[in-house]
């Protein structure tokens, strides 16, 4: 029950595989540098998810302050950092989903929501209770725990975790997390055995699923493979993968050199071509110049 969870981790968080135990509720603050108030940047209809998820209508998408992950390269380090965002009460994040259903987004997206997941799963229920119907969407960085991400069953659909790392010493550099690899690893299964096999409806819109996206890194081509392929020879079509090539290098990573640039076309027709010859079909590639400034949402606290 979301109650139990709720108290629990916000005396003694647990809620993903930092296990910082600290007593969110009397005021302190673990790795996320979140409180136990829930607190969003944005929510608003989006056009930039993978097109069975944005389609023409939008993705109703909610962008929860903080996370758990922090990568050095992050591409919303604004909201990541917690430095901007407000505090909504259940009641209003509620009405947000119902008032994204009423504007026409084909699913609730929740991007970055690990850290609050109880007071998130309370809204799910209440909203739903209320009539929202549309698919709720888990768009995650892939840093969970199974047994929390087993607390959501029946009330997610559609599964958008990342799978960032092959190798736990890139993990540990660019994300601190050198336990990464086997938390992703564990946690897809968990979403796969929830998801079962995926669904659209007539129009293209998945219905239910696992979508993983890999984030091509600069010069980081042959853990991409292995990324590809674990994905692919573990998970065949059952999961679609995709592969994203919109890293842009942002003002914070100067102090790692080696991110501090584009991904080459090369690198990236490489890894399509890489996925291709596996016999990878259910995939999302990215076509034309996607890595600008311009793709990153305003985060203007409109909720
Ligand atoms: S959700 Fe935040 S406080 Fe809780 S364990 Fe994870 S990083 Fe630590």
């Amino acid at each position: 029950m979301p109650e139990n969870l709720l108290d629990q981790n916000m005396k003694c968080c647990m809620l993903c595989p930092r296990m910082c135990r600290v007593n969110r509720a009397a005021g302190q603050t673990g790795f996320c540098g979140m409180g136990d108030k829930v607190t969003a940047a944005r929510a608003a209809l989006h056009y930039w998810e993978e097109p069975c998820l944005s389609g023409e209508e939008g993705s109703g998408t909610i962008f929860f302050t903080g996370c758990t992950l922090r990568c050095v390269y992050c591409q919303n380090a604004v909201i990541a950092a917690g430095k901007t965002g407000r505090e909504i009460s259940s009641e209003q994040l509620t009405e947000i989903f119902l008032r994204l259903q009423g504007e026409g987004a084909n699913n609730i997206n929740l991007v970055t929501p690990t850290h609050f997941l109880p007071q998130i799963m309370k809204s799910l229920i209440d909203a739903k209770q209320l009539g929202l119907t549309i698919p709720v969407v888990y768009n995650t960085s892939g840093y969970e725990r199974p047994e929390i991400l087993r607390e959501l069953e029946g009330l997610v659909d559609v599964w958008l975790p990342d799978f960032k790392y092959w190798d736990s010493c890139t993990a540990l550099k660019y994300s601190s997390a050198p336990d990464y690899p086997e938390r992703a690893r564990a946690a897809l299964q968990e979403m796969v055995r929830q998801a079962g096999k995926p669904e659209f409806d007539q129009r293209g819109r998945m219905l239910r699923g696992v979508i993983v996206r890999h984030l091509l890194l600069p010069g980081k081509l042959k853990e991409a493979r292995k990324i590809v392929e674990y994905l692919y020879k573990t998970y065949g079509d059952s999961v679609y993968i995709s592969m994203m090539n919109q890293y842009t290098p942002l003002p914070h990573v100067k102090p790692w050199k080696e991110l501090d640039r584009k991904v080459t076309a090369r690198e990236y027709g490489a890894l399509v071509d890489y996925a291709l010859d596996l016999g990878v079909e259910n995939g999302f590639i990215q076509e034309g110049e996607t890595a600008s400034e311009s793709f990153i949402p305003e985060f203007d606290c409109s909720l």
